[in-house]
């Protein structure tokens, strides 16, 4: 792969709008940004366009295939929030540049019958006389057919030993952070799911940290929210949407130095509002099949009590108090009971969703590159910067003044590999 210089662009550089007016791609890598066109560079006229980081999804659920449709929408890496794709079950993904890059937290830590043991319409167990080793996302298989996950039993923690003694064979297993379950089945109209105990949560966090892991958890409701900062969590993977904010829980969150993925596109869902504009929008059907739009069309509806003005002031006020907001999405499956939802397009959604909920262009673009690659210690990608990954996108527009224009995809590279010929 020899030299590529886009020339021309505004170019958006995960932090700022620079006037670069150049950036050479070496390869694999950003050779330089700024600057002459070096002799013999294959010429980018990218006149009217603006060049960002690839973006991230920060909470997803996914497949290869699932990641190579968020490829074509110039998410170029998405973070696995429950099973597949750790370190060592990965190399097909990590070495192919026609679908986004992963990383992944490997299964959460729940207590038996757990979160999201409800998804299952049951107790979690289905029946096969197995102990009960059973997710939704069982029976995925790699490429050779066999399940990466064959022979890992399920983090189920009900004491704070369990919990510390779980968080080495995660590791072990290749789980890139470590992230823990707090769901009492309020939102999803399954109230009564065992919770962790404070306790428990503290001495995971407490074991993760002490071996240099990042640590995130699956809080949905305000009190799980308390109870994760309490426990000393890095990261929050949703927002809470039983209810407005209250001043005690942003100054919490605030004090504890969390992050937040909202996945205002998951509450959303989870109020029954399904995202019918995404889906009529030609610059995303036309890149979706019919199972996906037909997902898109639809939606969770488990929580339709809810209230979508509180989670967008929610996310204003954690902003404005200086809490990181990284964009994630929830998305999963191309069935209608995950609806509201599909991969890379979702991202496009959110960020959409973050400007409604009074982020500038910048910081949702933000929001959804240098700050999600800062948080999650990827430190080779989510800025436009010699030596860092060329995982571009190449939209036409300006979205750093009208969000929308994220949708105007013109190139995606992957490792400075192009997508689109
Ligand atoms: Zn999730």
């Amino acid at each position: 792969m020899g030299r590529t210089a886009i020339v021309g662009a505004r170019v958006f550089d995960g932090e700022e709008v620079t006037d670069a007016g150049v950036v050479v791609l070496d390869g694999p890598r950003i050779l330089q940004v700024g600057g002459a066109v070096p002799d013999g560079a294959d010429v980018v006229d990218a006149a009217g366009s603006t060049l960002l980081p690839g973006l991230v999804d920060a909470h997803v659920h996914t497949s290869v295939e699932a990641l190579e449709l968020a490829l074509t929408f110039g998410v170029t890496t998405e973070l696995e929030m429950q099973g597949m794709f750790t370190r060592h079950n990965r190399a097909h993904v990590t070495e192919n540049d026609r679908v986004a890059d992963v990383r992944s937290a490997g299964f959460g830590i729940t207590p038996p019958g757990g979160h999201p043991s409800e998804l299952m319409g049951d107790d979690g167990h289905d029946g096969d006389g197995d102990g009960g080793e059973e997710t939704p996302w069982e029976g995925v298989e790699d490429e050779d057919g066999t399940s990466p996950w064959a022979d890992v039993v399920m983090p189920f923690s009900t004491t704070p030993e369990e919990a510390v003694a779980f968080v080495p064979r995660l590791e072990a297993a290749g789980s890139d952070y470590i992230k823990f379950m707090i769901d009492d089945g309020t939102v999803e109209g399954a109230p009564g799911l065992p919770l962790l105990s404070d306790a428990t949560i503290a001495a995971g966090v407490e074991e993760a940290h002490r071996r240099g892991l990042l640590t995130v958890a699956h809080t949905l409701t305000v009190d799980a929210t308390a109870s994760a900062v309490a426990g000393g969590i890095d990261g929050l993977v949703h927002l809470f949407m039983d209810g407005p904010h209250t001043p005690e829980i942003v100054r919490s969150v605030v004090a504890s130095g969390a992050f937040v993925v909202p996945c205002v596109v998951l509450n959303a869902s989870m109020m029954g509002i399904p995202a019918t504009e995404l889906a009529a929008d030609p610059r995303v059907n036309s890149r979706l099949d019919d199972a996906w739009t037909a997902t898109l069309r639809s939606s969770y509806d488990r929580y339709p009590q809810g209230d979508l003005r509180d989670v967008l002031a929610s996310v204003k006020a954690l902003h404005d108090a200086g809490v990181d907001i990284l964009v994630g999405t929830d998305v999963s499956f191309p069935l209608p009971a995950f609806g509201g939802m599909a991969h890379g397009a979702s991202v496009h959604h959110e960020l959409q969703l973050l400007v409604r909920a009074g982020l500038t262009p910048i910081e949702a673009l933000r929001a959804a590159t240098s700050v999600p690659a800062r948080r999650f210690g990827l430190t080779d990608r989510g800025r436009i910067r010699p030596a860092l990954r060329a995982d571009l996108l190449l939209v036409d527009g300006d979205p750093t003044t009208r969000i929308s224009d994220t949708l105007n995809i013109r190139q995606v590279w992957r490792r400075g590999a192009p997508l689109f010929r």
